[in-house]
């Protein structure tokens, strides 16, 4: 038997998946360097060397029910750190990191060295600002077990669990202490909003915040003045028109709150900060 080369084989994949993705070719590569325990990089260069392994086709499968990548993989890149990622947890999107760059916006040369990540699912964000400020410690609270367990075992593999600690608990419920960077990523999506594609695998928990989409924020909203140090910010996810709703909600709390964008242009990150001492 003439074994299936490489290019051949991606090209067939990448047309089987037009259908089901928008990225029908990487997604294609990210699987074959999946099922070969490669990265996508060593694929590319070394094609001609490689041959399929036999559970490519079973990975495609899998990606033609819509499964995502990122769960068949288990693995997603986040800022500058590569998570473990399963169904139990977000997958980290690339508009998350607006968060990051907002931090670094607001603290210049300076370290937010208390930091407080609520809702942290997979830790993306608080690992991320951790291997961001190597003199930060920080908090990652989450109302699931599953997810808590997710995230201790990405601050494992990343080194970062000296610096990290993992709580379980409903947002900053029972929380004391100060936090220099408080960063949220809650669930904003309104309910009756039908969602379509790699999403439907992602927990409801994670994404939907009642009629509005406002739950969570109403809930966190009063939570965050006892929380923020003086010179601190709390940058939080909204949803791409949620600007106005989101930014009353924290400026009733007293807060002083600017928006930043994601590099798809959409409102995407509150920037919240506690009123300068008079
Ligand atoms: N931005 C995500 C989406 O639209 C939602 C994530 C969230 O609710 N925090 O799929």
């Amino acid at each position: 038997m003439v074994k299936e080369g490489v290019a051949n084989a991606l090209r067939t994949a990448t047309t089987r998946l037009m259908p089901v993705s928008g990225t029908p070719r990487l997604d294609a590569e990210l699987l074959l360097a999946h099922a070969l325990g490669i990265d996508r990089n060593d694929l590319l260069m070394r094609q001609r060397d490689l041959t399929v392994p036999p559970g490519f086709v079973a990975l495609i499968e899998r990606r033609l029910t819509g499964e995502p990548i990122a769960y068949i993989t288990g693995i997603r890149d986040f800022w500058t750190i590569s998570l473990h990622v399963t169904p139990d947890v977000l997958i980290p999107r690339p508009d998350t990191e607006t968060l990051i760059e907002a931090a670094i916006g607001h603290f210049g040369a300076k370290t937010p060295v208390r930091i407080l990540d609520l809702g942290t699912g997979s830790g993306a964000l608080l690992l991320a600002a951790l291997s961001q400020w190597p003199q930060a410690r920080g908090v990652g609270v989450d109302i699931s077990p599953a997810a808590l367990a997710v995230a201790q075992g990405n601050a494992d593999r990343l080194g970062l669990a000296p610096r990290a600690a993992f709580r379980l608990g409903d947002w900053g419920e029972g929380l004391d202490g100060l936090f220099d960077l408080i960063l949220i990523n809650p669930p904003y999506i309104a309910r009756e909003v039908a969602l379509a594609g790699d999403v439907l695998h992602e927990p409801d928990g994670a994404l939907f915040a009642g009629k509005e989409g406002l739950d969570d924020y109403r809930r966190i909203a009063p939570m965050l003045p006892c929380l923020l140090a003086p010179g601190g910010m709390a940058a939080i996810e909204i949803g791409y028109d949620q600007r106005v709703s989101v930014s009353a909600l924290f400026a009733d709390q007293g807060l002083s709150v600017t928006v930043r964008r994601d590099l798809a242009g959409h409102d995407r990150c509150l920037i919240a900060t506690p009123p300068p001492p008079v």
